[in-house]
């Protein structure tokens, strides 16, 4: 019996028996075989969710025993790290490394929240009244679906796991199909840090089958979830019945501007990176080059070479840089993807197909691919294909390189290359996107907040905001020496 879900407290095998195959995206195989949530396990988990959180046995912890219980599992996730990421790898297809380093990301980030939990939440005002105590307290906000994607699984639902347990919230988890067993083993370890049954619950399915109660269920507070702009709006349509708070992590299409005077060889090779890492199967990777006309064609020529180089390969090859993408049908989506940019009159400079290698025959790979001579009228610089395929753009001066950096919808994250501090932090300070990097490209902190302008999305995930997203607020005015208001007329009274 396959009993990987989580409810109440219990692993359980779905009510009806059903059970969801995951393949490795490198060869096809199946790598697990999962059970598939019926919708009465979601409403089961919900109830759990929901009658936890009212009973108080979580929601009377103070922020400092949350936060013992989330450093806890940090180092239970520490001690399993390498089991995780081997999960990690066979699900996405992603070298073992990679894994092994968004492992570590996840550790991070809960000994973040951790931290940050212990910490002080409450403040007093000053009211300008002796006789009058005012206080913000800080409370969980409720219950809470936390809904993730297929590119970073543990990491992104981590994002939202760790704030929700520190804030005292009850939730229920729902990884992407595509890749469920870190988040299985995850749920394991939150068993076994001593979490109260109920507050921690965790259901396995495709969005289609198990999302619509996780997104309009009145006893949900508030949806969390990174995915795709689509999925998105049918959450906000949802939510929007039961006015549901709403962290959104979308998509993005981000900028990544090189000026002249920038230095080139560290920006070309950044370039690549922020490109072709994961198969461009990155919410903020660097697709969408914006270079200065009097280098054009000596950064796109680099580029290009750099590309050819790229050895792709699955979680076992040693020598692989980048691997495949996640699914024949995503395959497909950057196939047409291309296509529609050849035909709207992009210039295809290398890649533009899945691999011929026959070591790739049964995996789902795609080439690194280079779009050149890219307007912003054209799909493929509007919308994001999410695989390895770089457009590029070309500007004159900096308003030209401002404007087209924020010709888009989205506003995720950006960088932006140059000699010239002054002009970077100008150009830094105009691009309205939620990270822009400096001359760099990519890292990120768990102690820095994390999110999109524009349709990228809602809130902001990490940094101290990412705990605020699980929190409600309430200010308690309380007076010391009761008295009457005298708002209103009183002739017959008397005094009391
Ligand atoms: P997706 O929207 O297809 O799916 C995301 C999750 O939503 C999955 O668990 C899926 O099962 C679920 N889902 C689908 N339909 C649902 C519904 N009707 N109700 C409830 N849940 C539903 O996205 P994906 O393909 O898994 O992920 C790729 C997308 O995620 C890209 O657009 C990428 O940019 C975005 N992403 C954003 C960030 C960020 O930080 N902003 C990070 C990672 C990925």
């Amino acid at each position: 019996m396959v009993a990987t879900l989580f409810i109440d407290g219990v692993w359980k095998a779905a009510s009806d028996g059903a059970v969801h195959d995951v393949f490795s995206p490198h060869d096809q195989r199946v790598v697990a075989q999962v059970s598939q949530a019926s919708q009465s396990d979601v409403l089961d988990a919900i109830d759990a969710a929901r009658t936890s959180f009212d009973s108080g046995a979580f929601t009377s912890w103070s922020f400092k025993e949350r936060s013992a219980l989330v450093a806890k599992i940090a180092d239970l996730i520490e001690r399993d790290s390498e089991s995780i990421a081997q999960k990690e790898s066979a699900d996405t297809g992603k070298r073992i490394v990679e894994a092994q380093y968004d492992v570590a990301d996840v550790v991070a980030t809960f000994r973040h929240f951790a931290a940050l939990g212990a910490k002080e939440h409450d403040r007093r005002v000053d009211v300008g009244l002796e006789n009058v105590t005012s206080r913000i307290v800080h409370e969980p906000l409720g219950v809470a679906s936390l809904i993730g994607p297929w590119n970073y699984p543990l990491l992104q639902i981590a994002w939202k796991v760790a704030p929700a347990l520190v804030a005292g919230c009850s939730f229920i988890v729902k990884p992407s199909e595509l890749t469920p067993q870190s988040a299985i083993a995850l749920m394991g370890l939150i068993e076994e840090a001593g979490t109260p049954k109920g507050v921690a619950n965790l259901i396995l399915g495709p969005g289609s089958v198990v999302g619509n109660s996780l997104i309009s269920d009145p006893r949900i507070d508030l949806v969390s979830f990174t995915g795709g702009l689509t999925t998105g709006r049918t959450i906000m349509h949802a939510a929007a019945q039961t006015i549901k708070k709403l962290a959104l992590e979308l998509g993005g299409k981000n900028p990544h501007i090189i000026f002249a005077d920038a230095n080139l060889d560290a920006a070309i090779d950044n370039s690549v990176t922020a490109a072709f890492l994961h198969s461009g199967q990155v919410c903020s990777a660097g697709t969408r080059l914006i270079v200065e006309k009097s280098i054009h064609g000596q950064v796109v020529d680099e580029i290009v070479r750099r590309a050819g180089q790229i050895k792709l390969g699955g979680p076992d090859d040693l020598l692989a840089e980048s691997g495949p993408l996640i699914s024949q049908a995503h395959l497909e989506g950057v196939t047409s993807y291309v296509n529609k940019a050849i035909a709207e009159g992009a210039n295809l400079l290398i890649g533009g197909t899945r691999s011929t290698d026959p070591a790739h025959a049964n995996g789902w790979y795609f080439l690194p691919t280079v779009l050149d001579d890219c307007l912003g009228s054209m799909h493929c610089v509007q919308e994001e294909s999410f695989g390895p395929v770089m457009t590029v753009e070309v500007f004159e001066t900096e308003a030209q390189a401002i404007s087209i950096g924020n010709d888009t919808n989205f506003g995720l994250s950006g960088g932006v290359w140059s000699g010239d501090s002054a002009k970077a932090e100008r150009v830094a300070k105009a691009l309205r996107h939620g990270t822009i990097w400096v001359n760099d490209f990519g890292p990120y902190r768990p102690q820095a907040e994390w999110g999109g302008y524009k349709q990228s999305g809602i809130g902001r995930e990490l940094g101290e905001h990412g705990l605020g997203e699980y929190l409600e607020i309430k200010h308690i005015w309380t007076n010391n020496v009761p008295s009457r208001s005298g708002w209103f007329s009183d002739p017959g009274h008397g005094g009391a």
